[in-house]
């Protein structure tokens, strides 16, 4: 399998400084293995940024080719955050999500996730989401308290669960057989909470290119408003 990918990252219309961090900086292609990611910082100050810049920073340390698995890499993450918080108590509160996927030779993309940044699957015009939100919301969804609508304006739909950079923290691991055209998203909540899935679904229709595809994605965000900073990963699959 052949993987090409971009990234891009965006302050937004809102915010002064940008939580978001991804992983790698720039485009590229390759056969595999790669490790490809996205986090969102949160916490006062300057601490979101530090605290997503240390999960990727962390998790991207030791090469693709390394046996380490994606979910011992977020698990690295979150200790490598939460010793940053002990050894700096100006810290405290800070925290990131992350979602990484591994991009192995043989076409399967191993997945390991915490938060409610997003990886979705595009795949013969079908879009589907491959990660759970680990939200408030979500769990009221999925106990059937409240619907998708009202989710969407509950005033606490951004309570996150599960966040890394507090302790202990549960990872959530998939994998997935990648088809040859198949394309990858991930983002973080910023692209999310200001463009519907429909309209991601047709940008990754109607875009070629993943460069062209990436700042597509993040100009909807903004035009939509752009309150948060957004960050995109898009990866195509080729024979
Ligand atoms: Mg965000």
């Amino acid at each position: 399998m052949k993987y090409l990918w971009a990234t891009g990252t965006h302050v937004g219309n809102v915010r002064t400084g940008n939580e978001d961090s991804v992983f790698p900086a720039s485009s590229g292609a390759s056969s595999g293995p790669e490790i490809l990611m996205v986090a969102d910082g949160m916490g006062g100050a300057v601490a979101g940024e530090v605290a997503s810049s240390i999960a990727v920073d962390t998790a991207s340390g030791k090469p693709a080719t390394d046996t380490i698995t994606p979910e011992t890499r977020v698990s690295d993450a979150n200790a490598a955050v939460t010793a940053a918080v002990i050894k700096d108590p100006s810290l405290a509160g800070m925290g990131t999500t992350l979602t990484l996927v591994k991009l192995n030779d043989d076409g399967r993309m191993d997945v390991a996730h915490v938060g409610d940044s997003r990886a979705y699957l595009h795949r013969d015009g079908q879009m589907s989401l491959l990660t759970t939100d680990h939200t408030l919301v979500h769990e009221l969804i999925e106990l059937g308290q409240i619907t998708l609508e009202e989710a969407e304006v509950h005033p606490h739909r951004h309570l996150i669960t599960r966040v890394l950079g507090l302790g202990a923290v549960g990872v959530d691991t998939d994998t997935i057989d990648l088809h040859a055209g198949d394309r990858v998203l991930l983002c973080s909540d910023g692209l999310t909470t200001m463009v519907s899935d429909s309209d991601i679904a047709n940008i990754l229709d109607s875009v070629d290119g993943v460069e062209a595809t990436v700042w597509a994605l993040i100009e909807k965000a903004n035009d939509a408003g752009g309150v948060d900073n957004t960050t995109v990963v898009v990866i195509d699959t080729r024979e």
